[in-house]
């Protein structure tokens, strides 16, 4: 039996954050202890929350980190949802790409706050869903509403998504298993994109669970039948959102791009030891997007002092892919995702840290319009 009592701390929605272009938002994520975790002996906890903003790392030397949100154990999926994804939908409306990153070792929430629980809605209505499943249904509640009453400007939004995961610095479709080791592109307008990627037009929030469904299935398959573990690679779920409207005779566009990353575990960047052949070249190039990112994140934050540096974007395929959402134009947010057990004190801090890091950098979001 958990018998700590452990704060409750309800969170602030914080609408301000969004209203500033440069702004990148932390929010800390601690999960529940699992039974194992609780079953232990002489159970403790490796941090101590003392606000909605303010959690301590209890430890040597003893930590205080300040973020954005810190949303504590009792927190339930819908008000995390309100802090962290709902934000996410104004901003795409509004022409703004949009980006939701879940960072964290392996077994510390990433999958559960993204995805969550995921079945039909009709057929399981009650799902602790994840942040991905909310942000789509109340988009498409809120783009009914906006097209009914600009009705006299003709206003239409279409949204179109797709699906990937990178493993090993290979980008795989996860809507088609047989599409693999696709290559980025570049193009003025369309900015850095996936050849050969599949893109499904989507018009209800079921439309969004089959897809979610069907891509986490390929991606457990994949990891099976690769003999590899599904944590190591990363996943991105992408959706184009474009709006079309009449004014004075003219057509008028916007688009914005909502990218949802689900993060390889983090620990993952410090693990080569004992690996040898190709198990070692693999180790290595998984470290590589979560390193390079790490890397990115770094140069970021030693901008937002002003110094002036070259970004190694292009150095991963995540960075690469994902640099609009890394200190240019996108709003983004990082959950980072811990475990309050003292058995992770250490990958916890290193979490911590990690994204105290990234909460410097400083983003430059823009409307995308034609
Ligand atoms: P990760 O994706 O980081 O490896 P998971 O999302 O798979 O971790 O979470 C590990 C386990 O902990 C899962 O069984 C998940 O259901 C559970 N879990 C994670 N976060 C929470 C939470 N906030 N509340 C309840 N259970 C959680």
């Amino acid at each position: 039996v958990d018998s700590v009592e452990v704060p409750h701390f309800e969170l602030q929605e914080d609408p301000s954050f969004w209203m500033d272009n440069n702004v990148q938002v932390v929010a800390i994520r601690v999960r529940p202890l699992n039974s194992t975790e609780k079953s232990l002996q002489d159970f403790h906890r490796c941090l101590k929350q003392e606000s909605d903003h303010n959690i301590t790392w209890i430890g040597q030397p003893e930590t205080r980190f300040t973020f954005d949100h810190v949303a504590c154990e009792t927190i339930n999926q819908e008000m995390l949802f309100r802090v962290a994804g709902l934000p996410m939908v104004e901003n795409c409306m509004s022409g703004y790409n949009s980006c939701v990153f879940a960072y964290g070792q392996t077994g510390s929430g990433k999958t559960y706050t993204m995805l969550g629980e995921i079945g039909e809605l009709e057929v399981e209505p009650n799902l602790n869903r994840g942040i991905i499943p909310r942000i789509f249904e109340f988009l498409f509640a809120r783009i009914k509403v906006e097209e009914e009453s600009r009705r006299d400007e003709k206003l239409k939004y279409s949204c179109k998504c797709s699906f990937l995961e990178i493993y090993s610095e290979q980008i795989n479709d996860l809507l088609v298993p047989s599409s693999s080791n696709l290559l980025l592109r570049e193009d003025i307008r369309k900015g850095v994109y996936v050849e050969n990627l599949t893109e499904y037009v989507v018009k209800n929030v079921n439309d969004i669970l089959k897809l979610l469904i069907l891509g986490a299935a390929n991606r457990k398959v994949a990891a099976t039948n690769m003999n590899r573990e599904s944590s190591r690679s990363h996943s991105v779920f992408t959706c184009t959102i474009e709006s079309r409207w009449e004014k004075d005779l003219t057509v008028n566009s916007r688009f914005a791009k909502l990218n949802l990353v689900d993060l390889a575990g983090s620990e993952s960047r410090q693990k080569t030891s004992g690996a040898e052949g190709e198990r070692l070249k693999e180790a290595a190039n998984i470290n590589k997007s979560l390193s390079t990112l790490g890397h990115v994140i770094m140069v970021l934050a030693d901008m937002a002092h002003g110094k002036q540096r070259h970004v190694p974007y292009r150095d991963s395929k995540l960075t690469f892919l994902l640099q609009d959402s890394l200190g240019g134009n996108s709003k983004t947010m990082i959950i980072a995702n811990v475990s309050p057990s003292i058995c992770s004190a250490n990958e916890t801090l290193s979490t911590l840290k990690f994204v105290r890091r990234a909460r410097l950098i400083q983003n430059n979001a823009v409307v995308n319009e034609d």
